[in-house]
């Protein structure tokens, strides 16, 4: 351990110790000018950290790791990944840094993390930078679902480096500052398998093991103990995903984690009417990546760590087969029974059943019938149970299958034995009423391109408690006009 810097942290890099074959010793990038666009005091206090330090000049450089503060051991992390189906055996941070790792104040090990820093080794074609509007995303998308009590990554802060990005047009550049419980993913174990040391795996599975599942360590076949693991929280993370109708957009190897964080808020976004064939992604031609393709994607991307680490399952290759299989068959049936039993609370009812998820499900098929917003669903469904049907009819309009399906809810609510209007509490308390709608993610990152942060920060704001409905926040529950859903594409940050 070292002594503690001006950053006020002190490092323990145990990744680059126990890992070096995946690391390349590397420095952040200068910036010019850099101005602090956005900085996240409950994340900086649980780190230990000062935010009125952080607003410093010197915060600001510590922030940016140029210099890289004392301590730290800034490092690109080599992994391979699958995108979009085709393998490429060296991806790597090819503009991201792993500054270092610090234990926080709930003595938890975070990754301090840069993106935006500059071309490394990595960086093949890119230009190792980034944009203010796509960091500023990742801060808003990755803040919000962790509001909405879903694993992620944390924003820190994103600083503007006063340099132009070149994309389409000519960008000012910034670079995100974020925290993680590691950066371990698919396509590191990827990565390892196939370097020339045969011994990495095993090296970077104990790494995983007593990084993220220790109790897994004492397990006689611990390395499918820990991919049973992985998959079970990857199960019920995909299914928080489609409750809340979050789309990643781009589910490549490299962009998911064995801590089943959700990372790489790229061309992510929010559903509004509920389609399963959603796509938003401007790369994702074939729908690859669509909302109701991502249970099946994980677990595809699942297999493919599960192939990574078939060869530490057993001596006997074929024996370990198997068993493997059968864990990573058991997604489906995990994610199912996440997902259901979420369904089914969103809907108020408490105590899951098949009946319960039947009925569940069979609002879905009315959703998508009607092309209803499938957040204002859940909100208008508790609004119904105090006796105002006022915006479920407005929403769903002249169904008799809905009007079908309503009054058998009902029932089933109040056999339940609880009153409508504790039914409609706890309908409210985990359905949100306020998402990071795409119009507003945009208007906001338009607003703080032009260099008007007015409205990302209210927006911000806003989405830090998404269950508690305010007045004058109207605007922020709407859908988006048709016109803007309809011609609506996001695009990868680089
Ligand atoms: P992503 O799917 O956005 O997480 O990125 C896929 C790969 O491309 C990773 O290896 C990134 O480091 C790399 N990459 C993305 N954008 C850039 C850029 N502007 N410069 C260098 N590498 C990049
Ligand atoms: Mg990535």
């Amino acid at each position: 351990m070292s002594a503690p810097s001006g950053f006020g942290l002190v490092f323990d890099n145990s990744f680059v110790r126990a890992l070096p074959e995946l690391c390349e010793s590397w420095q952040a990038a200068e910036a010019s000018t850099p101005v602090l666009l956005t900085l996240n005091d409950a994340v900086a206090l649980e780190l230990g950290l000062d935010p009125d330090a952080l607003r410093s000049e010197a915060g600001v450089r510590a922030l940016l790791a140029n210099p890289a503060p004392h301590g730290a051991a800034p490092v690109a992390q080599a992994y391979a990944g699958h995108q979009f189906g085709s393998f490429n055996p060296r991806l790597g941070d090819g503009r991201a840094l792993l500054i270092g790792e610090v234990i926080d104040t709930r003595g938890r090990r975070r990754d301090l993390h840069l993106k935006g820093s500059g071309r490394t080794p990595f960086a093949r074609g890119g230009d190792g930078k980034a944009a203010v509007g796509p960091m500023l995303r990742e801060y808003v998308m990755s803040e919000a679902m962790h509001a909405l009590g879903i694993a992620t990554t944390r924003s820190l802060a994103v600083l503007s480096t006063g340099e132009p990005v070149a994309r389409e047009t000519m960008l000012p550049g910034a670079v995100l500052h974020r925290v993680a419980a590691s950066h371990l993913r698919v396509g590191s174990f990827e990565y390892a398998m196939r370097h020339p040391d045969t011994a990495l795996i095993r090296r970077l599975a104990d790494y995983a093991i007593e990084r993220h599942y220790p109790d897994t360590l004492q397990h006689p076949q611990r390395y499918l103990a820990f991919f049973e693991r992985v998959v079970d929280a990857q199960a019920s993370l995909i299914a928080q995903w489609m409750l809340v109708g979050f789309i990643h957009g781009v589910m490549n190897t490299d962009n998911m984690l064995v801590s089943a964080e959700t990372i790489d808020y790229g061309p992510c976004a929010f559903m509004d009417a509920y389609h399963p064939g959603t796509v938003f992604s401007s790369i994702d031609h074939g729908g690859r990546y669509a909302y109701g393709n991502q249970p099946i994607i994980a677990q595809w991307n699942l297999a493919r760590l599960g192939e990574s680490l078939i060869g530490l399952m057993d001596d006997d290759w074929e024996a370990a087969v198997e068993p493997a299989t059968e864990v990573l068959r058991s997604f489906s049936v995990r994610y199912q029974r996440y997902f259901d039993i979420g369904l089914q609370h969103k809907i108020g009812l408490a105590a899951p059943s098949d009946e319960g998820a039947l009925l569940a499900r069979e609002l879905l098929a009315v959703m998508e019938a009607h092309g209803v917003d499938y957040t204002s669903t859940f909100r208008a469904l508790a609004r119904s149970l105090r006796g105002d049907r006022q915006s479920l009819d407005a929403l769903i309009v002249g169904s008799d299958v809905f009007a079908g399906w309503h009054q058998r809810w009902l029932e089933a609510v109040a056999a339940q034995g609880v009153s409508p209007h504790e039914a409609a509490d706890s309908m409210d308390a985990i359905n949100p009423i306020y998402i990071p709608r795409n119009h507003l993610v945009d208007e906001a990152l338009n607003a703080a391109t032009n260099g008007d942060l007015a409205p990302f920060d209210a927006l911000v704001a806003v989405l830090a408690s998404p269950f508690t409905e305010r007045t004058g926040l109207e605007r922020y529950a709407q859908p988006a006009p048709p016109e803007f859903a309809a011609g609506f594409r996001t695009f990868c940050g680089t």
